[in-house]
């Protein structure tokens, strides 16, 4: 089965969390998808974040302040998810770097803003919704539901 480097980027803004519609698996879903050769999974978030919605933004994350010698430390994703892809065609097993992202340019071309409230009816999987409830919380701008 092949097995991928996926990156993904959440963006929350005023409580509001940025969704698209995955073309293939016809869910709402944060934006993403797979790592090119010779990139890192923080710029892939960033680039497909970009191509998928039209906006512009930057990973954001916790770091422990390690550095130097040539070293300097990435920001930690909000999760990684270890994910079974069920395409119509072919199965996917794919490493997912889950990040947080902020807004820095562009305009919204695809996709829509979500609030918290609207998230238990939302048409996707649970596990998304668990990712965008820690979002919220990660960025303390949504209530914690059960
Ligand atoms: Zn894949």
């Amino acid at each position: 089965m092949r097995r991928c480097v996926v990156a993904s980027g959440v963006l929350v803004e005023d409580g509001r969390v940025l969704l698209i519609r995955h073309p293939r698996l016809g869910v709402w879903i944060y934006p993403g998808g797979h790592v090119e050769p010779n990139e890192t999974p923080r710029e892939a978030a960033e680039r497909e974040f970009k191509e998928e919605t039209g906006l512009m933004v930057e990973v954001v994350g916790p770091r422990h302040g390690i550095g130097g010698d040539g070293v300097t430390e990435e920001p930690l994703p909000l999760t990684i998810l270890l994910e079974t892809v069920r395409y119509p065609d072919e199965v996917h097993i794919h490493y997912d770097l889950v990040f947080l992202v902020r807004m820095v340019g562009g305009q919204l071309r695809e996709g829509r803003w979500f609030a918290a409230d609207e998230l238990e009816g939302l048409e996707t999987y649970e596990n998304v919704k668990e990712v965008l409830r820690l979002a919220l919380r990660a960025t303390g701008q949504g209530v914690l539901r059960p």
